[in-house]
């Protein structure tokens, strides 16, 4: 049996038998990994807080053949304010999913930090849970190698300025440029958006739903539909 250190996060923490919880880490040594925790179910359980979602810091593993064991955990963050406002935790919850989801596809730990720096917005700063979901989804995309330049017609070149469309193999294109009858329409205000950040909640949301498309069509992973609703994409 050996004792390894990690640094990461609680992305999800599920039942066990009776006292213990299975707990999934992003990290940035190993990625994602599942480990035991036992005994935490129990009231007095010293590590408790360590199995929740949202717990940040240094996780100290019995490893034994391919199966981890928590031993011990020194918090750096909770991201306690996450729970006091119900926008800010979906937001959370949505992002851990994700990060959960794409590290499974390879290493991330370029994510893991965005994620954490982008928890500390959410929680600290007061940034508008929807503003951090544009920034995170951007993000995902950027790091698994799509760039998108939200400017630019990517066949062409020429700036977006109007009515634009997007195709899974080229990212944003002018009208000129589209086969309108196979891409998919994104209107003048959602681009703004994307483009400056312009706009109300509401685009802000709609926007966040065209994001979390390009990140299924591109990267294929697909964002929890709860979060951002079930959008018809074009009219
Ligand atoms: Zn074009």
């Amino acid at each position: 049996m050996d004792l390894i250190k990690v640094n990461g996060i609680v992305v999800k923490s599920s039942d066990y038998k009776d006292n213990d919880r299975l707990v999934t880490l992003v990290t940035f040594e190993l990625g994602r990994i599942t480990c035991l925790a036992r005994g935490v179910k129990k009231p007095k359980a010293k590590l408790k807080y360590a199995q929740e979602v949202f717990n940040f810091g240094e996780f100290m593993l019995a490893k034994k053949h391919d199966s981890y064991t928590l031993t011990d955990c020194v918090q750096t963050d909770s991201f306690g304010p996450i729970t006091k406002d119900i926008e800010m935790y979906y937001c959370g919850c949505m992002m851990m999913d994700i990060l959960s989801r794409i590290s499974s596809l390879e290493s991330q730990k370029g994510m893991l930090a965005q994620t954490i720096r982008m928890l500390s917005k959410l929680c600290y700063d007061e940034e508008a849970p929807q503003r951090v979901t544009t920034e995170f989804l951007k993000e995902c995309l950027r790091q698994n190698g799509y760039d998108i330049d939200y400017n630019h017609c990517s066949i062409c070149g020429t700036e977006l300025t109007d009515n634009a469309y997007f195709l899974d193999s080229a990212g944003l294109i002018c009208p000129s440029c589209a086969n309108k009858s196979r891409d998919i329409p994104v209107n003048i205000n959602i681009l703004k958006y994307l483009q400056k950040g312009e706009g109300s909640e509401e685009i802000a949301k709609v926007s966040n739903a065209y994001l979390a498309y390009f990140l299924e069509e591109l990267v294929g992973i697909k964002a929890n539909p709860m979060y951002f609703g079930n959008i018809t994409y074009g009219e």
